[in-house]
């Protein structure tokens, strides 16, 4: 699952990963990890929900 133009410091390209924490969001570009809970709503709540 990759959400395009989403990351919050560089705008690039993040892809949704999981391990035995829970899901994070990865960056393509910049290799920014973000907690999906935290911070996806700046992008869209709704996008989340279509992820989960
Ligand atoms: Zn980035």
């Amino acid at each position: 699952m990759i959400v395009y133009k989403s990351c919050i410091r560089c705008n690039g390209d993040i892809h949704l990963k999981e391990d035995q924490y829970g899901q994070f969001l990865y960056c393509l570009q910049c290799g920014a990890t973000t907690d999906v809970p935290r911070r996806i709503d700046v992008v869209g709540a709704e996008a989340l929900a279509n992820i989960a």
